[in-house]
């Protein structure tokens, strides 16, 4: 087997055969022999029996569906497909047809032709986004290079084509919280960029609003860096100086020119700020708590509700 597709589908019933066709349509006459994992993610929709329709048009094909409990998140689809490949390459695709199997074929086309790289990824060169998105995604960027080791690459998407040898990495990783980007950077190997530009999605709507774009930017950078950790250590330290100095000046101040009764409004406001701060504080050190406590718990990421696989030879050539 050459190459296997892990497609995450979450409320995606309209695309599941577009997509699955449009893959068929680009790979079967080249002569790659491919498998398909679809992950239904616990969709609300009709997206399971679409898949299960599939499978059964397509008995001969390399296909299968994994059916989760219940949603679990594009990361955890991306694991559980991940642990179905059998190709000596795998490919990550959105399930809405943004991304293109033509594109895919360029990208493994560039793989297998060149050895020095184990992954080649789509990025988008000019991103069809607003202005304030944009400059939300260029800050995040900014922010996480700046604050993690590992580089982050703009408008780099999961999209993209890896040999086995990364996809061992990656299943390697057993961390609950999964952050692709920062997985994909983290685990290393060469990697070439191709630039792509990303179609309109097919049918139905992105899943993505912007608090859940924050939360996932968090996320990332909770996962990747401590250095939140140690910026509420030298905030700490940094505003006890400063009080420190503060009080030496009152008690001066106040030996040589008496009691002094003003001072109201700065008390209130050093006791409001300060109080803010250690909020902040506590609140940082919280995200990285919670993150410990639920890797504690040692659960899975997601659970198996339902399988299909095929017996197939592994080949789904024409
Ligand atoms: N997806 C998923 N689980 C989720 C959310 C999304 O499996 O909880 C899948 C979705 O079906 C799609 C892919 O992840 O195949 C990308 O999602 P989407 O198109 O909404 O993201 P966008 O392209 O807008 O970044
Ligand atoms: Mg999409």
């Amino acid at each position: 087997m050459d190459l296997s597709f892990v497609i995450p589908c979450y409320n995606e019933e309209g695309n599941i055969r577009p997509v699955y066709e449009a893959i068929r349509d680009v790979f079967a006459p080249s002569g790659i022999s491919y498998e398909v994992v679809m992950v239904n993610d616990g969709s609300k929709d009709g997206t399971w029996k679409a898949i299960r329709a599939l499978a059964e048009e397509y008995p001969d094909d390399a296909l299968t569906a994994v059916c989760f409990s219940r949603n679990f998140g594009k990361e955890a689809a991306i694991l559980a497909g991940l642990r179905h490949t059998k190709g000596d390459a795998v490919c990550l695709i959105d399930a809405d047809l943004q991304q293109r199997p033509e594109t895919a074929l360029t990208m493994y086309r560039k793989l297998r032709s060149d050895p020095e790289y184990d992954c080649v990824a789509a990025y988008q060169d000019a991103r069809k986004e607003g202005p304030v998105l944009k400059f939300f995604k260029d800050c995040f960027y900014r922010l996480i290079n700046r604050l993690c080791d590992i580089d982050f690459i703009a408008g780099a998407s999961d999209f993209r084509v890896f040999r086995r040898n990364m996809a061992d990495a990656i299943l390697s990783l057993p961390e609950y919280h999964r952050f692709s980007k920062g997985i994909f950077s983290w685990v290393g190997f060469e990697t070439y960029y191709m630039p792509y530009e990303a179609d309109e999605r097919l049918t139905g709507k992105s899943k993505w609003s912007f608090w859940s774009l924050v939360k996932y930017a968090l996320e990332g950078i909770v996962g990747y860096s401590t250095k939140p950790l140690q910026f509420a250590t030298v905030t700490g330290m940094l505003l006890s100086v400063i009080a420190i100095v503060y009080m030496v000046v009152l008690v001066v101040k106040t030996l040589i020119l008496g009691i002094d009764v003003p001072g109201y409004v700065t008390t209130l406001g050093f006791v409001l700020l300060l109080g803010g701060i250690q909020l902040l504080m506590l609140g940082i050190i919280g995200e990285y708590l919670s993150k410990v406590y639920v890797q504690g718990k040692n659960r899975p990421v997601y659970i198996e509700k339902e399988v299909i696989e095929r017996e197939t030879d592994g080949e789904n050539r024409e």
